[in-house]
């Protein structure tokens, strides 16, 4: 037994109804830590190039990490690694709770799901008994529902789920848990609704220590106490409190990319939710942020809006209401929708019909309150909702109008817009799973004009200089922060609490293994690395690396950063300057690179 490991995974066909426990290698752990990484390696390694992602070969791996089960704020995440049915790359998914904490407890680093089953299922993990237990009475159900359900017959066990959008295929359908947290990007729910499970049910018996428990105390008092002071605004309003910089620096995203501000912003910003919405906080296992923030409007009640949703179903709607985003963002968790996606297929309809290019649609920026019901018609696929539940690129080639779609690989973006903030025009380009604001957090730099690892060296937001270094580093950082699977926010760009020498420290205190910082900068490189021949494998091409036209040609309308684009010859030379950094060869990574971080094996991948 290797501290912080079970070095186990549970390996379920769907199809067999049949499992196994495959044990892992001591150096998938040396090399890869766990998590994002163990996840990678599985995905490359059990996988065929080229498979359909709703197909049964694409396996759906539930992931854990090294330090979970044990308490210490941050350590509570699951993992889903998968081939992307939205965009045809890497899919990752991420969400809080405690379903990591009870994999890890019952005895298990990954949890690989494969086949299809003939009828609903769902799956209960209790220790070494597994069994496959009919679904019937719950597929058609709810997320909220489905929990609830679960809940009352396997008391004390944790539960991820997927609502009716998963089952109906919806491309960016999520897996939900805890009646609120989501595992949200990419689609993982149409993955586990392809082989019609519904559930997984786990409990575990086992206890997890660390090798070393004096000196995570010490490590987990001092983020705690640092966090006291620097995450206050976290505390109180939730994510939503990011808004106040995003706003006013001009990059949120609005009206469907043409504006970076709102000038209704009081009516629907963070002091709003505050005084209107919350009624109370939550928080994941072993955390004392509490940033988990629950709403209520009109009979509505549900937990958030995160920032992410807050934007995607306010302000890129033109929404003015502040009850219509608690409402929407209800039913999009309710149905197992990611709301991200979810809000851009609804704000490119209504940009579509400003353009007059869709015309046989009533929601529109006049009329936002009609997305109730069209974000039912998407999970259900009803209708026109049938073409949106595709995803904004799939349906704005059924609409004639690629132009107009915002999306990287196929991946609808977060709450940053690029055109504001350099760093995240890059990051957004070359991040593995398209436009994404998590494999780097590049935002924050770029917003608080501070170096994500050196306080004293500024961050000029609009300038191009410099941001390829920032953003390959923070990839790097989270790559092992998603492979330890840490909460994020507790792990920020700048006030950490937990940066690279915290992150070796945590490491080393809870597995025993002595590590130095570049062994774990190395490791998120090899990481990258992995995921970068994965998704050339599955016919990433340099093309692929770029932002939508819009963002080159279409000045920001709105705001702070008023006529701002990106320019592309200077993007090419970011992008170029990345490459060479990663030692990359047009976007692929070199034979020396791969022999560098012992990758060798994957040359001819
Ligand atoms: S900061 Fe928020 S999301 Fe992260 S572990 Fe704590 S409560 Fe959960």
């Amino acid at each position: 037994m290797v501290w912080g490991y079970t070095n186990s995974i549970l390996h379920v066909d769907l199809s067999s109804r049949s499992f196994k426990r495959i044990s892992v290698e001591p150096d998938t752990y040396k090399l890869f830590i766990g998590g994002k990484g163990l996840g990678v390696k599985l995905l490359m390694d059990l996988t065929d190039p080229g498979i359909d992602a709703l197909s049964p070969q694409n396996p759906l791996i539930i992931v854990s990490g090294p330090i979970e089960g044990i308490a210490f704020p941050a350590a509570n995440r699951v993992g889903a690694i998968f081939k992307s049915p939205l965009t045809g790359f890497y899919g990752e998914a991420y969400a809080g709770g405690f379903f990591g904490v009870e994999v890890k407890k019952a005895g298990y680093d990954a949890i690989v799901v494969v086949g299809r089953s003939d009828n609903p299922v769902y799956l209960t993990v209790f220790d070494d008994v597994v069994e496959f237990k009919n679904a019937s009475h719950l597929w058609g159900k709810t997320t909220f529902e489905c929990e609830d359900m679960l809940k009352s017959d396997y008391k004390g066990s944790q539960i991820i789920c997927i609502g009716p959008a998963g089952e109906n295929l919806v491309r960016y359908a999520c897996i939900s848990h805890d009646s609120g947290r989501q595992l949200g990007r990419c689609g993982c729910g149409a993955v586990m609704g392809s082989k019609k499970l519904k559930a997984i049910v786990v409990s575990g018996s086992r206890r997890v220590e660390a090798a070393n428990p004096n000196l995570l105390d010490r490590v987990k008092v001092e983020i705690i106490e640092k966090s006291r002071k620097t995450h206050q605004g976290l505390m109180k309003y939730g994510t939503p409190a990011i808004s106040i910089l995003t706003n006013t620096t001009g990059s949120l995203p609005s009206m469907y990319w043409v504006d970076g501000a709102v000038e209704w912003f009081e009516d629907i910003g963070p002091d709003v939710l505050l005084k209107k919405h919350y009624y109370k906080s939550s928080t994941c296992y072993a955390c004392h942020i509490a940033c988990r923030k629950h709403s209520k409007a009109d009979g509505f009640d549900v937990e958030g809006p995160e920032y992410e949703t807050w934007f995607s179903l306010g302000t890129l709607c033109g929404v003015r209401d502040s009850s219509l985003i608690v409402k929407a963002n209800y039913l999009c968790d309710a149905l197992g929708l990611d709301t991200i996606s979810t809000g851009n297929a609804l704000a490119f309809t209504m940009h579509l019909r400003e353009k007059g290019i869709v015309k046989d649609v009533d929601v529109s920026y006049r009329n936002p309150e009609e997305m109730l019901k069209l974000i039912e018609m998407i999970a259900y696929r009803r209708g026109f909702g049938d073409i949106l539940a595709e995803g904004v690129r799939r349906a704005s080639e059924a609409f004639g109008a690629a132009y107009e779609a915002i999306h990287v690989k196929g991946l609808e973006p977060p709450a940053y817009d690029p055109r504001a903030l350099k760093a995240v025009a890059l990051a957004y380009a070359v991040s593995c799973r398209g436009a994404c604001h998590l494999r780097h957090i590049a935002h924050r730099p770029n917003l608080t004009s501070q170096h994500p690892f050196n306080p004293e060296v500024k961050v000029d937001r609009l300038s191009y200089t410099g941001q390829a270094g920032i953003v390959r580093e923070l990839e790097d950082f989270y790559a092992v922060i998603d492979s330890m699977i840490l909460c994020k926010f507790h792990a920020l760009p700048g006030i950490g609490p937990i940066l690279w020498n915290e992150l070796t420290e945590i490491y080393k205190a809870v597995t025993g293994v002595e590590v130095s910082k570049s062994y774990m900068v190395e490791a998120g490189e090899r990481i990258n690395n992995l995921v970068r021949l994965y998704n050339i494998r599955e016919g990433l091409r340099i093309e692929d690396d770029s932002l939508p036209e819009r963002f080159f040609k279409e000045p920001l309308r709105y705001g702070a950063s008023r006529g701002e684009v990106v320019d592309k010859g200077e993007f090419i030379k970011m992008r170029s300057e990345y490459y060479s950094i990663r030692g990359w060869i047009d976007g692929k990574p070199s034979i020396d690179t791969l022999k560098r971080l012992n990758l060798s094996s994957y040359i001819k991948a």
